[in-house]
């Protein structure tokens, strides 16, 4: 796929910066905002389902090819919870009761069935009823822990331990954060597909 403009379905500027990074200067990056205030509804089961219709709105707008992402935690024993919920999961109070309700859902459950992992699906379209898109995920598995630890990050970084640093990613220097993250990967698989890793 070869791109001289894309435009990013979110109206978030450091979103924007990454993205422009990781592309280099051949393809210029626009925001959808540019074009429609309209947020489209997520009605998606699925990070990948809701990037996509994303994606596919903003390729509809702009008239331009288009990339969207959607995230979020996926724990093993709430059956994949709070998973496309994750930023609203305890009903709109923010992170520190999204956190809360997640260690209350898993009060009695030990070490061992802690399982979860952050996801980062990111889907790109060439038009909007493209039906060859290009979708990538990035995992990042972890656990969750019994309490808070470190003031990082954003979400629910507090309460994920990381196998590979023996710490939450809440205590990871951002930049650590950014090589290790499922956003990390996902991108590093964008790039593959792109032609540009
Ligand atoms: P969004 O896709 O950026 O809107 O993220 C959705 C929600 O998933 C956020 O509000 C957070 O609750 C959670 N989330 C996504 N990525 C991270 C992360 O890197 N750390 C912590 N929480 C995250």
């Amino acid at each position: 796929m070869t791109l001289s403009q894309l435009v990013l379905a979110s109206h978030n500027a450091g979103k924007l910066k990454e993205l422009q990074a990781l592309l280099g200067d051949a393809v210029a990056v626009r925001s959808v905002g540019e074009f429609s205030d309209v947020e489209p509804e997520e009605t998606g089961l699925s990070f990948v389902e809701n990037a996509l219709l994303k994606a596919r709105h903003a390729a509809r707008v702009s008239g331009l090819p288009a990339l969207a992402d959607d995230s979020g935690l996926a724990v093993d024993a709430l059956g994949g919870a709070p998973g496309i919920y994750s930023a609203r999961y305890a009903g709109g109070g923010g992170d520190a009761a999204n956190n809360a309700k997640l260690l209350e859902a898993l009060r009695d459950v030990p070490d061992a069935e802690r399982g979860a992992q952050f996801v980062c699906a990111l889907a790109l379209v060439r038009h909007a009823e493209d039906p060859l898109p290009i979708l990538c995920e990035g995992l990042w598995h972890g656990r969750i822990l019994h309490e808070a630890r470190g003031a990082q990050g954003f979400g629910y970084d507090p309460l994920f331990w990381v196998p590979e640093t023996d710490c939450a990613s809440a205590e990871l220097a951002p930049a650590e954060k950014n090589r290790l993250s499922h956003r990390a990967r996902a991108m590093a698989l964008l790039r593959q597909r792109l032609g540009l890793a």
